[in-house]
């Protein structure tokens, strides 16, 4: 139960703030989140952390020197938007590029994602780095597919410890996957959270049971088994975790015991003391560790293992001085404060910086005309849209592809009377759409726009090849970004093969009518296409048998809008 709220809708906004005020000695904010305090070595590789809140002390307690350079702050266990992570990203980069680091889940994937592409397309070198150290997620076999859940507290430690040495973006890169390769955590429920204002728990364990390989957002555990004494924990967990040894391991592990939020220091003792004698038993050196709260859910009762199997360079690392409001170690140097004044702590405006051409100014007022199609035709198929995505997602495509388009177009106008190019107006309607849309589609279709802008950019006229190389960068990021396959059941079943044909018609020298409108029927035609297939990623993928026989929303969605564009350009 959560005691202390005011609005519930203010939650998440009023903890990050209050954060802020209590850690002046740490942080100062900036929009999206925070950024460090102090002064940081000009040139150094920035780390920005984040994702949802409700995890304290992950993440807004690591940002100081020696960890982290900012954190991104989300609702609660809901992932920022790319806007607000790129903005906090900007404020840390000194120069030396910039890797945002983040657990493995599909919102913060896309959203950090596409900030990197943003941030990349200001000349800024940047990179996610995910963190996939939860066993019971995902087999080892498919270590990439592991949810992240505590072990960040050393990979973050180790990589930024790795940044304040001087490495280049590389080299933190290959230190990040190393120690991230070398972590492993599993952990145990005892009772569920409750959010702000909600009425019950999001799950609740059976009496005299425990939830195994729990999630951090309320996410139960992947079976139950009976709970015993404080030793049995003990062994449940550090048996799950010395079967899950990653390959040349060696013998010295740094431990991490985690309380996910009601469980007691004291519980936490008694439960390390059996984990150090069973490491021992099984010829296992603790180079150090760390118990208490490191990553929360909630109120929820439960705790966690975490093992970073290390070798020489990650216990230094570890060791490094850090001085963050959650760990410390050492004394740092230099403990200037920055001048804050010039950190914007409200969403940027959109404005037109560099005017376009003319030549692109007329390109972009065509982009407002095909966002007003896009628009109508999305009102008009919501509610299909909406049915399509409840057969095994959540039912809220159409909405959320109208709210897309609404603040896409509204982004748009407003550039384009400004005086923007074709880059400017579809980037910022890019950039707004996915903010307010939500969902996957709304970050990847974010992805898409802004790809496609910088393929048009603010001073070229946009003749039918420059058309089709748009549409090939905007398939290109949703693929990078994304990471699904044709066959998965997505929008890429009807995106690949509608700019193959865009690409074949261009040479063959058709006109951009006859272009658009052969690849509107191959798209839509490709949409239809995917009914019986099943999905293999997204939301829709627990639920995949109940999808098959209808066609995939987004694939859908996509068709309409290439529909739109070759209404638009044939009339
Ligand atoms: P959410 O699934 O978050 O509720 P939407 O309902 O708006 O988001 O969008 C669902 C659509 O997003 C799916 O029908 C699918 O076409 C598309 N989608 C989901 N995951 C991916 C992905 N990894 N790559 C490409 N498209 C995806
Ligand atoms: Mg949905």
């Amino acid at each position: 139960m959560t005691y202390l709220v005011n609005d519930p809708a203010d939650f998440p906004a009023e903890l990050a703030d209050g954060f802020i005020a209590a850690n002046r000695r740490y942080v100062r904010k900036v929009f999206g989140g925070a950024v460090r305090a102090t002064k940081s070595r000009p040139g150094k590789v920035a780390m920005v952390v984040g994702g949802g809140t409700g995890h304290h002390p992950a993440f807004a307690g690591w940002v100081g020197q020696g960890m982290a350079d900012g954190v991104v702050f989300g609702n609660i266990f809901s992932s920022p938007s790319a806007g607000q992570a790129a903005s906090v990203a900007r404020a840390a980069n000194q120069g030396g590029g910039v890797i945002i680091a983040f657990g493995n889940y599909a919102g913060d994937v896309l959203h950090f994602g596409q900030a990197v592409e943003t941030l990349k397309a200001e000349g800024i070198n940047a990179s996610i780095a995910v963190v996939t150290d939860d066993i019971a997620s995902a087999p080892v076999d498919e270590l990439n597919k592991r949810r992240g859940i505590c072990g960040w507290v050393t990979v973050f430690k180790v990589t930024g410890a790795a940044c304040e040495e001087g490495r280049s973006m590389d080299e933190v890169l290959e230190v990040f996957a190393k120690v991230n390769y070398r972590t492993r955590t599993l952990g145990v429920a005892f009772s569920g959270c409750t959010l702000p204002g909600a009425d019950g728990p999001l799950f609740t364990v059976p009496d005299g049971k425990m939830g195994v390989g729990l999630g951090v957002h309320g996410e139960p555990g992947i079976y139950d088994a009976d709970l015993g004494s404080a030793n049995d924990v003990a062994q449940v967990l550090v048996d799950g975790l010395l079967k899950d040894k990653p390959d040349q391991a060696g013998d010295r592990v740094i431990v991490l015991l985690n309380g996910l939020g009601s469980t007691t220091y004291e519980e936490l003792f008694v439960t390390y003391g059996a984990v150090a004698r069973l490491l021992g038993e099984a010829g296992v050196t603790v180079v150090d560790c760390e118990v208490g709260e490191l990553t929360t859910s909630m109120d929820m009762g439960g705790v966690s293992l975490s093992l970073t199997w290390a070798d020489q360079e990650i216990e230094r690392l570890w060791n490094a001085p850090c001085d963050t409001s959650a760990v410390r170690r050492g004394a740092v140097e230099g403990t200037e404060f920055i001048d804050a004044a010039s950190l914007s702590q409200t969403a940027p405006a959109l404005t037109v910086t560099t005017p376009g051409s003319p030549q692109s100014r007329t390109v972009a007022a065509a982009l407002v005309l095909g966002l007003e199609s896009v628009l109508e035709a999305m009102r008009a198929n919501k509610d299909e849209l909406g049915r399509l995505d409840a057969f095994a997602g959540d039912g809220d495509h159409g909405v959320g592809m109208v709210r897309g388009a609404e603040n896409g177009l509204a982004a748009a106008r407003d550039l384009a009377a400004q005086g923007g190019g074709a880059q400017t107006v579809l980037a910022g309607a890019g950039a707004l759409w996915s903010e307010r849309a939500g969902g996957t589609s709304g970050a990847l279709w974010g992805g898409i726009l802004a790809a496609a802008a910088q393929a048009l950019g603010d001073n070229d006229p946009a003749d039918v090849g420059a058309q089709v190389r748009a549409a090939r960068a905007g398939l290109d990021a949703v693929l990078r970004i994304g990471g699904a396959h044709p066959g998965d059941k997505t929008m890429i079943d009807a995106f690949v093969p509608a700019v193959e044909a865009l690409e074949a018609q261009l040479a063959s020298g058709a006109s951009a009518a006859e272009a658009w409108s052969t690849a509107a029927d191959v798209a839509e035609a490709a949409a239809l296409a995917t009914a019986p297939m099943r999905p293999l990623v997204g939301r829709a993928r627990p639920l995949a048998e109940r999808s098959i026989g209808h066609p995939d929303a987004g694939a859908v969605s996509l068709g309409v809008i290439v529909r739109t564009i070759s209404d638009r350009v044939g009339g």
